[in-house]
């Protein structure tokens, strides 16, 4: 790689940041793309956030952001995507014309997942979403974008659940206040958007033995090795996959945004190793 003056910075604003693949992904496609950036990860307080993310989108380069600053970022644009206005997270930036732009491109990222990996268990069916958090805003507009008739909320907080609900899924979203409410109920889709498979010893997010019939099981988390959540689907024949794939999609979006043009899917899914499925 041939740094110089006119070499782009692309920085990945985050904290924790230590577990990130993104700088692997993202330097496979720019040496594969042949464009003149540097991807770098930068552990980032909340109180420098604004000052990088400012610094870096002025001087012409842009990056991502990650937990916990997502929607703190979303605040700091001058050009907001609608995936940013209606999700309130931005995951991606970039300086343009002396004014920042962000998107939010888990939302793309994870309806290419959807197209690629599941495409008939979304369209007028109905979809249990696990969790409340940044991703699973992303995730609910991609699911109600994507046709879903119905996606059902649970998340350890409800009241999470709810603002979601309200926020984004209108009358498609509904909410399951605790596992009485799921009972025999078939889905189409199971979406794992907690943090819950992170760490080894972390139980499933939901027993699949309560529902009824599922068609395919998504686990936003990715991991060296199969989470509770891909095993215990994996266990009924459950068609499943890890979040490498939401992964690759929201990146090559985000690398689309930086550099205007089509991103080098198969070498950074390649740079990200072998999805998990069991
Ligand atoms: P977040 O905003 O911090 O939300 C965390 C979610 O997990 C909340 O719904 C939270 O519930 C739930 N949770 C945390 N600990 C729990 C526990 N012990 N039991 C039950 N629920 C628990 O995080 P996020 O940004 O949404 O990220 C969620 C996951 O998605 C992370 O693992 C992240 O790595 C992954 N992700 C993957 C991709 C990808 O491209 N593959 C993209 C984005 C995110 P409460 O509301 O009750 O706290």
């Amino acid at each position: 790689m041939n740094v110089n003056a006119g070499t782009r910075l692309l920085a990945l604003l985050g904290d924790p940041i230590e577990h990130t693949a993104s700088p692997a992904m993202q330097s496979a496609a720019f040496e594969s793309a042949g464009v003149d950036g540097v991807y770098v990860a930068l552990a980032c307080g909340a109180d420098d956030l604004a000052g990088l993310l400012r610094g870096i989108a002025h001087a012409g380069g842009g990056g991502n952001i990650t937990l916990p600053h997502k929607e703190r970022a979303a605040g700091l644009l001058d050009e907001a995507s609608e995936a940013v206005r209606r999700t309130g997270a931005c995951n991606t930036f970039w300086g343009d014309g002396g004014r920042i732009h962000g998107d939010n491109t888990d939302v793309e990222g994870f309806r290419r997942t959807v197209r690629d990996f599941v495409p008939d268990s979304v369209r007028g069916r109905r979809v249990l979403l696990l969790g409340a958090g940044g991703a699973a805003r992303a995730v609910l507009l991609a699911l109600i974008e994507e046709g879903a008739e119905e996606v059902t909320i649970f998340n350890r907080t409800p009241e999470r659940a709810r603002a979601v609900a309200r926020r984004i899924g209108g009358a498609r979203a509904r909410v399951a206040s605790g596992l009485d409410d799921l009972k025999g109920l078939d889905f189409g889709l199971v979406v794992n958007a907690t943090r819950l498979g992170l760490e080894p010893s972390d139980p499933s997010p939901i027993d699949f033995e309560i529902l009824g019939r599922v068609r395919a099981a998504l686990d936003l988390v990715y991991t060296n090795e199969p989470t509770t959540f891909l095993r215990a689907a994996a266990r009924l024949g459950i068609q499943n996959t890890d979040g490498r794939e939401m992964l690759v999609h929201q990146g090559a979006v985000a690398f689309e945004r930086w550099w205007g043009r089509e991103a080098p899917v198969d070498v950074m899914r390649e740079a990200l190793g072998k999805r998990v499925e069991v």
